[in-house]
């Protein structure tokens, strides 16, 4: 009997992240498509207080108006000094027009004193797979680490350069794009999302 394939809106117009929700799919029978694909459509209402609220927020808006299977994420980064900032404020900590440099500057202002020991936080992802009618599914991941006082290596985005893993003496702006794919908040997640959708179609 031939496989019915169904299609999988990403709800986000960066490449690079519809390239890795391709990858991670690959293996299962779903076309991948991302909103850019689809045309024109409004930003998604993004002010919840979790990532998790988020994420099934933009996901349940984007399949209302595809009326497609829709997913979208949320990310960011949590310290606890900071007592979970920047959290879902990640993208926007320093002033909603912030860039990732002026982001990683109010980071190290708010942390200057602080020892070693007290500096850890995570990176958290939260996906949220909808149709039209509910959320289907959600998966999260995360990754622990320690918040540099300046920046180290040239990869990634973001907070990356600031994040170092303590067990390998490396920020994620130290690793490529496969190791850090395969540690990440955002690469687990992915996987555990697949491997609900894989026990969905046994
Ligand atoms: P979004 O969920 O992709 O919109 O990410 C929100 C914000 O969290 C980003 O703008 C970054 O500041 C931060 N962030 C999320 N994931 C990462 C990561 O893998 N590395 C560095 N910063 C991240």
């Amino acid at each position: 009997m031939q496989q019915v394939i169904k299609e999988i809106i990403v709800a986000t117009k960066n490449t690079g992240k519809v390239a890795e929700f391709k990858v991670a799919l690959g293996t299962l029978p779903y076309k991948v498509t991302s909103l850019a694909d689809l045309g024109n459509f409004p930003e998604a209402p993004e002010n919840g207080e979790t990532f998790a609220e988020n994420a099934c927020a933009k996901a349940e808006f984007y399949a209302r108006l595809t009326g497609k299977l829709c997913l979208a994420d949320d990310s960011g980064l949590e310290v606890d000094y900071l007592k979970g900032e920047p959290g879902v404020y990640s993208a926007r900590y320093a002033g909603e027009h912030a860039g990732d440099q002026d982001n990683n500057k109010k980071l190290i202002d708010n942390l200057i004193g602080v020892p070693p020991e007290k500096r850890s936080g995570r990176f958290r992802c939260v996906l949220a797979l909808a149709d039209a009618e509910k959320i289907l599914l959600t998966a999260e991941g995360f990754v622990e680490g320690v918040i540099l006082d300046a920046p180290r290596g040239e990869q990634g985005f973001g907070y990356d350069p600031l994040f170092l893993m303590p067990a390998i003496d490396r920020t994620l702006a130290e690793m490529s794009h496969e190791e850090k794919n395969a540690i990440s908040h955002r690469g687990q997640a992915i996987r555990a999302l697949v491997k609900q959708l894989a026990a969905l179609e046994k």
